[in-house]
């Protein structure tokens, strides 16, 4: 969600710092901004309220000189999306600019105070607060940025990233965290980046370090990077090698980040399986469950935190770790865990799921499981995020940075990692007999070919979306390891190509849904062969009865449903708790399909961010 880049150097700032926000645009935004101060020490803002492109557009014509600068995508939570809130604010005497990813919480109060001490505010963000804050103790205090920032810190509660400029000291950028991601990269030349994640700064160096909540940095041309905590005193950074190559952040010839994404899926499971499942492909190892074994191999039951496509794969999570190893598994909206009040046991084991590891709600529900005692367990991508940074232990997907903001690739990578870890617990527990374990594991490692036959579908379905785009309501219905897939497929739909989809377990339907089938409502259902497949089959029945138009995802050779449905898509058989891998992929497709052909933004979809880090 929302983006921070900026640049130190010998080199001319401005397009490090739209390339920058080019390579963040993934994350969602309404408003861009940048502020740079040129040679004669002047501290130039420009913003524009739309893309970057709209900001470059705005900013033709006007100095853009300097070698030292920051640049923010905004995300709006406090005022409506314009050029006026977006950010980087100045200060009131426009000495500082500030950036800021994040929200803060006691600002009304915060401002209430600046106000009534004569400053005036130019708009009605919550962030603005912050520049006003530190300029306020800069001049009542005679304290540089440095230590003002400091100071200005221990009076703030919220979530923020924060970078701020001061033209009076034009070769420093001092920036900080709490909740909201923070990367530094460490240039050859004394000179450095610093962006939300690591994507904008891979192409000039493969040196960084990730803030930690409660840091503040001071990135001075030419020093070593200096780090103090909120009382001041300082640490000593570590740095970590990037590993993301350019080739994973560009689009390789596709249209679209997410149709790059889709069709990624079969390397980008290989790479998750890679090193964890052994070549004769008989035996998972995963070195957190080794590491952790007594723990887990005893929890009692098990419950899974995350929000949104995380979510659902936590659904099917809890139907693998169930019916495997035998553990209760609870599936929980982060959200709605962090605030309940829930009962938490010390020999609980939580699953936190989350793609890029700093999703707010999932680290407040981490938070309240550890207080409690519970051991935090995580599954993410981003290498180095806040969520495996603040659990136990856990598993990468290693899908490799998803730019389209629907995801796709990571959601099949968490599904993947959890069918690994079911089946390491179980076979642990001895829940699963070993040769049921073997079989079950020669078949994980099938999956990404049988997902390249999946992917031939892709013309079939191109073909079909048109015939769809009229729709204003589609149901997507499925049973069993199929149900989570129902869900996911509706929510793909939302999100991209902004028809109002709902998932349904298939039999729940005639609870209510069912009234809502005419004509003119598509319904999507997953009707594998599979022990509920003749249930699924009367359900279809029931929406026939009644004119809806039916589109069947059915495993391949299946001749009865072509008789049933008005569209059948094929697909290869696999084992029943691994058909969701299968199954997403055609749905995934569907809408992306649907979305191009309404001339929607498919890699960047209105009002939704990447990395949500509000809560
Ligand atoms: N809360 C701030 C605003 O609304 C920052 C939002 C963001 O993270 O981009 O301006």
């Amino acid at each position: 969600m929302c983006g921070i880049v900026g640049y130190i150097g010998q080199r001319k700032a401005y397009p490090i710092l739209i390339k920058g926000l080019q390579r963040l645009e993934y994350r969602g935004y309404d408003s861009a901004g940048v502020a740079l101060i040129d040679e004669q020490q002047h501290l130039n803002v420009y913003k524009a309220k739309g893309k970057v492109a709209d900001l470059e557009a705005y900013c033709e014509g006007k100095d853009t000189g300097g070698s030292v600068g920051i640049a923010h995508t905004r995300w709006a939570t406090h005022g409506e999306p314009s050029s006026q809130n977006a950010h980087p604010h100045y200060s009131a005497s426009g000495r500082l600019a500030l950036i800021h990813n994040g929200i803060i919480e006691n600002y009304a109060t915060l401002k209430e105070n600046l106000v009534a001490r004569g400053i005036a505010f130019r708009s009605v963000t919550d962030s603005e607060v912050l520049v006003q804050l530190v300029e306020y103790i800069m001049v009542s205090n005679g304290l540089e940025l440095y230590e003002a920032v400091q100071v200005a810190l221990r009076q703030v509660i919220g979530a923020y990233a924060i970078a701020i400029l001061d033209r009076e000291h034009p070769s420093q950028i001092v920036c900080a965290r709490q909740s909201s991601p923070l990367v530094v990269g460490l240039g050859a030349e004394g000179d450095f980046y610093l962006a939300s994640d690591a994507s904008p700064i891979a192409e000039y160096t493969d040196r960084v370090v990730y803030l930690n909540d409660g840091d503040i940095a001071l990135l001075r041309l030419g020093d070593e990077l200096h780090v103090v905590n909120l009382s001041g005193e300082a640490r000593h950074p570590k740095v970590k090698q990037i590993d993301v190559t350019l080739g994973q952040l560009e689009k390789g010839g596709y249209p679209y980040f997410m149709l790059k994404e889709i069709f990624e899926q079969p390397a980008c499971l290989r790479d998750c399986m890679r090193g964890r499942i052994n070549v004769d492909a008989d035996r998972i190892t995963l070195s957190a469950v080794i590491d952790y074994r007594d723990k887990l191999v005893a929890a009692r039951r098990v419950i899974i935190v995350a929000c949104g496509t995380s979510w659902h794969a936590g659904l099917i999570g809890k139907q693998l770790i169930e019916s495997l190893c035998r553990i209760p598994v609870e599936v929980e909206y982060a959200s709605e865990f962090r605030y309940r009040d829930p009962v938490i046991y010390p020999d609980d084991v939580v699953i936190a799921i989350s793609q890029s590891g700093e999703t707010a709600d999932t680290l407040a529900a981490i938070e309240q499981a550890r207080s409690a005692g519970a051991f935090v367990f995580g599954i993410c991508n981003a290498i180095g995020a806040s969520i495996p940074r603040q659990t136990q232990t856990g598993v990468y997907i290693h899908v490799g940075p998803e730019i389209g903001v629907a995801s796709t690739k990571a959601f099949t990578g968490q599904v993947t990692v959890l069918c690994m870890l079911a089946l390491t617990l179980a076979n642990e527990r001895r829940t699963i007999a070993g040769d049921v374990y073997k079989e079950m594991v020669a078949e994980l490692v099938r999956i990404p070919e049988k997902m390249e036959l999946a992917l031939k579908a892709n013309e079939q379905i191109e073909r079909l979306a048109p015939i769809f785009t009229y729709a204003h309501n589609c149901l997507y219905l499925g049973r069993g390891y199929n149900y989570p897939v129902a869900l996911e497929g509706a929510l793909k739909l939302k999100e991209i190509s902004y028809i109002h989809a709902e998932g349904y377990p298939a039999a729940e339907m005639k609870h209510g849904p069912i009234a809502l089938i005419d004509s003119e409502m598509p319904v999507f259902v997953i009707a594998t062969r599979d022990k509920l497949y003749d249930k699924v089959v009367s359900n279809i029945e029931e929406v026939r009865a009644r004119g809806g138009r039916v589109v069947a995802l059915v495993t391949e050779g299946d001749t009865q449903m072509a008789k049933l449905a008005d569209h059948i898509i094929c697909l290869p058989d696999t084992m029943e708790c691994f058909q969701p891998l299968i199954a997403s992929i055609p749905l995934q497709l569907l809408a992306y399909h649907i979305a191009v052909c309404k001339g929607k933004d498919v890699d960047r979809p209105r009002n939704l961010a990447k990395s949500v880090t509000v809560e």
